[in-house]
């Protein structure tokens, strides 16, 4: 698979391949479509992401970014390797990946699995482009405060809205209890819901009375798994996909959720934390079964979104209004498209954004040149 592969009427604009040799840096750099502005993305740092994986994710952060309303295109990078590898290593391999695309302005590194704070800071360092910095360098750290886990909340909110329903007592369960996870999880607690399973690559904690958050934050912090939480079941880690429940929360892996699996879910809402978590088909499987699904790029575009306002200079607080007013605002715009027409929500969310990403292309200097694209 080449990059005319992918080619469709977005983009991808650029695929780059990383080799460098002197460290053993391997990696890959998707950049989508740039008509709204430079292209923002998570690195990850991962023993086994496709181009096609990356490709996927790179065209969700188009669709996150324009739905958001953002100046910026689409990208996503991927650094082969382990993301628990020594500290020192990681600081050798993100130098040399930075450095490696010190001209390739199309792209902003920001973090994703795998890459934090300290990983952008090295960037900025190397080659000054970098967004999800720690705070003494003028950054919102914004896996500390949670961002992505804020938006989810306003997600969360604006779908119950909908279904005419409230997190009051609402059982909520979580898969994955990272930086986006662990704080959608103490956000929803914190307005009433009560969640009942959380799991993390170890294993899963189950208990219908409720879970205590701060608890299982402190089991993290001691290098454990949520699973070692006392007052909890312990099941296997993939048996949270069948804990009954009104919210369901992926935050973990991409395509946790497919055609094998979906219909072992028994839920009435999926707010989707992580990137792609669950396959077209099964998207489709749950609408047709009643299940609202708000996808990923417009849930989970909390942390993008304070990513961009940090590029742009603004505080913390401008940006959890920021998130919240967005956030809650999409969720709403999309969830009435969904009633008017009846259909997917991702599609709904894919209407938005594209209309976004024409306009901005139809602004771009060449689209003065022909009336029509001419596609491969
Ligand atoms: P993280 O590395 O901080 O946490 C991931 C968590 O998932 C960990 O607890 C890990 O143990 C667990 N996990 C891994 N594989 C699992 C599996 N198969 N089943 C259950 N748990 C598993 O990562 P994160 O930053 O929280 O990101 C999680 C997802 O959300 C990713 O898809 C990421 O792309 C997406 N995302 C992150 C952000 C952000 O702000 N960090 C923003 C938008 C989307």
């Amino acid at each position: 698979m080449d990059l005319f592969d992918y080619a469709d009427e977005f983009g991808p604009t650029k695929i780059i391949h990383i080799y460098e040799p002197s460290v053993g840096l391997k990696g890959i750099l998707v950049v989508d479509n740039v008509a709204m502005g430079p292209s923002i993305g998570g690195v990850r740092i991962a023993p086994d992401v496709s181009v096609d994986e990356c490709f996927r994710l790179a065209r969700a952060m188009t669709f996150k970014n324009a739905a958001a309303g953002l100046p910026h295109g689409g990208g996503k990078m991927v650094i082969y390797g382990d993301p628990k590898m020594p500290k020192e290593r990681k600081q050798q391999l993100m130098r040399a990946a930075a450095a490696s695309l010190r001209n390739e302005e199309s792209y902003i590194f920001g973090p994703d699995m795998g890459t934090n704070e300290e990983c952008m800071a090295w960037v900025r360092d190397e080659i000054g482009r970098s967004v999800g910095l720690p705070r003494e360098l003028g950054g919102i750290p914004l896996d500390e405060i949670g961002a992505t886990g804020w938006g989810l909340l306003h997600a969360t909110e604006a779908a119950l809205h909908y279904l005419n329903s409230s997190l009051t007592n609402a059982k909520v369960v979580i898969q994955g209890f990272g930086s986006v996870g662990k704080h959608a999880a103490r956000f929803l607690a914190e307005r009433g819901a009560k969640i009942i399973a959380a799991n993390d690559s170890r294993g899963t904690t189950f208990n219908p009375q409720g879970l205590d958050i701060a608890a299982l934050f402190k089991l993290k912090e001691a290098g454990k798994s949520v699973a070692d939480y006392p007052e909890g079941q312990r099941l296997e880690r993939d048996e949270i996909v069948d804990i009954e429940c009104d919210i369901w929360i992926p935050a973990a892996r991409p395509d946790v959720i497919n055609e094998n699996n979906v219909h072992r879910l028994k839920t009435r809402l999926i707010v989707e934390g992580a990137n792609i978590p669950i396959t077209h088909g099964a998207e489709k499987m749950l609408f047709e079964k009643g299940v609202l699904c708000i996808p990923d790029f417009i849930a989970n575009a909390g942390g993008v979104i304070c990513a961009a306002m940090e590029y742009h200079g603004a505080t913390a607080a401008s940006a959890s209004e920021t998130i919240e007013e967005k956030i809650s605002h999409n969720t709403e715009k999309l969830l009435s498209i969904v009633r008017a027409k009846n259909i997917l929500p991702r599609e709904a969310a894919i209407q938005m954004a594209a209309e976004r990403i024409n306009k901005a292309m139809s602004l771009r200097r060449w689209s003065l040149f022909s009336s029509a694209p001419h596609f491969i």
